[in-house]
């Protein structure tokens, strides 16, 4: 049977992953969900449900849950359970079936498949994102499709190899930037939740997931973010009503909280970009000097980072910088370092620098850092190791440990960038060589420090 694309999606946002026939002996439509944690304006979700209509099959929507994932830990396993259970919900509301299993995701989605018609998967960067697609694409015989629904303009429609500076990427953001702002329509499943499933299979709510899961239960959770698509509906509002307006002119002062506080959301696939700038154009028009300045951050950073680890396949390693960044940073091993730091006296925010330690300890209780201070709080850390290569895994492990954002494109680009990727070169100095330096001083021009200093200073 042939099926017809949807025609609401652009058509650069679905990858034919595996061609073939639908299985006809199928029982559903299976949609992996992974990167898009959602059920608002999620693309991969609505073209599942689509298919599913159009051969009048229920969709089945299955999340896999592992504990071996890298810095497995209580603070960001709340988070991301809180979401999809929400979510998990939502989507019973609208009749689709949706099961959590407590196994590794390719393998859950390889057993699934098995009664399966096709599969659907959302698409994510990472290296183990891809592996698992890779994988489960070479281990299925029905058609597998990706749908990109985790950037505004998809990543390899934006440049077919990795970009060394942002600006070359920024042209042609803008000149497709409203092409992909496409709205994602709720579609009705038109055959209602029909699986029949063991009696109490997976009804769990988060306390007893977490309870199940050999994770680090050392790292406090955090109360400040709360997981959930609705919870990220809340913070975009209050961001386009009382805080965009004063964004490009204070977005580096990490006291006067004007950025929109939704990385941790973005970062599990809480809340859809495309979703995000919808919003803020329904207010604002995209020539507002806020609008541009957020549209920098939220899309050619952002996007930027996906091209990153996306096209380097050393993206979280020393290894990956660019050569001329590596060579400088070690003609200066030499240069005399006036503080050296353990790994534990760091974690433990207990340096001679209150800038450094608030930074820390914001990381510590919040689980992000306000992007100013951050930049400072990675550059220091060239300072105070041996080797920029410990600075740069130093960085990698408090950040993908600590952050609710961490283990996403943007940390691996936000500390590539402090090792000089995606910057040019400076004039020489002391152990940064030609990568450019942030000092306690630089810190203070753009922001006045105190509040923050109070807000983390314990
Ligand atoms: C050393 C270092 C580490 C970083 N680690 C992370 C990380 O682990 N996860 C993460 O999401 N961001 C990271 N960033 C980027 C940035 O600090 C955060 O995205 C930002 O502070 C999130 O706050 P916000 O949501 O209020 O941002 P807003 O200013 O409201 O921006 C909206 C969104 O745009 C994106 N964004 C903003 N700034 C950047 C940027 N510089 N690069 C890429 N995307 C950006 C984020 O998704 C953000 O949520 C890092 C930056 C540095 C310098």
């Amino acid at each position: 049977m042939s099926l017809e694309f949807p025609d609401f999606l652009r058509k650069e946002r679905i990858n034919i992953l595996k061609r073939g026939n639908i299985n006809s002996k199928g029982a559903y439509i299976l949609y992996f969900m992974e990167a898009s944690q959602r059920a608002d304006h999620n693309p991969a979700l609505e073209v599942a449900i689509f298919f599913a209509n159009q051969v009048k099959a229920p969709l089945l929507v299955y999340f896999g849950l592992i504990d071996k994932y890298r810095y497995s830990n209580v603070r960001y396993y709340k988070f991301m359970l809180q979401g999809i259970i929400k979510t998990r919900q939502k989507l019973r509301q609208r009749g689709i079936n949706f099961v959590i299993l407590k196994m590794d995701p390719p393998q859950g989605a390889i057993l699934l498949a098995d009664r399966a018609k096709m599969i659907v998967f959302d698409r994510g960067y990472l290296r183990h994102q891809r592996l698992w697609r890779e994988e489960i694409t070479r281990k299925v015989s029905i058609p597998v499709l990706e749908v990109e629904g985790e950037v505004v303009v998809p990543v390899e429609f934006l440049a077919q190899k990795e970009v060394p500076y942002a600006r070359f990427l920024r042209p042609r953001i803008f000149r497709y930037l409203t092409h992909f702002l496409e709205p994602i329509p709720t579609l009705e499943p038109k055959i209602k939740d029909q699986l029949e499933f063991p009696e109490n299979w997976e009804e769990e709510t988060e306390d007893i997931y977490l309870s199940k899961l050999n994770i680090d239960k050392g790292v406090s959770t955090v109360e400040y973010y709360q997981g959930g698509e609705d919870e990220a509906m809340l913070r975009l509002e209050v961001f386009v009503r009382e805080r965009l307006a004063l964004y490009a002119q204070h977005r580096s002062d990490p006291g006067m909280k004007v950025t929109s506080e939704l990385s941790p959301y973005l970062r599990f696939g809480q809340i859809s970009p495309v979703k995000i700038l919808r919003r803020v154009l329904e207010d604002y028009p995209l020539e507002d000097e806020n609008v541009a300045s957020f549209v920098n951050e939220l899309v050619v950073w952002r996007e930027l980072a996906r091209n990153y680890v996306w096209f380097n396949p050393l993206y979280n390693q020393y290894e990956g910088l660019p050569k001329w960044a590596r060579e400088t940073l070690e003609a200066h091993l030499g240069d005399k370092r006036p503080y050296i730091y353990d790994l534990d006296v760091l974690e433990r925010a207990e340096t001679h620098d209150p800038y450094w330690n608030a930074a820390q300890r914001e990381l510590l209780t919040k689980g992000t850092i306000h992007n100013y201070i951050r930049m400072y709080w990675c550059k220091k850390l060239i300072e105070w190791t041996d080797h920029p290569k410990q600075a740069f895994n130093i960085a990698c492990y408090l950040n993908d440990k600590y952050a609710l954002d961490g283990r996403d494109p943007n940390g691996y680009a936000g500390i590539s960038w402090c090792f000089g990727s995606f910057d040019r070169p400076f004039p020489e100095r002391q152990i940064y060589g030609k990568v450019r330096k942030m000092s306690q001083a630089s810190l203070l021009t753009k922001a006045n420090f105190s509040r923050y200093l109070e807000e983390f200073s314990s």
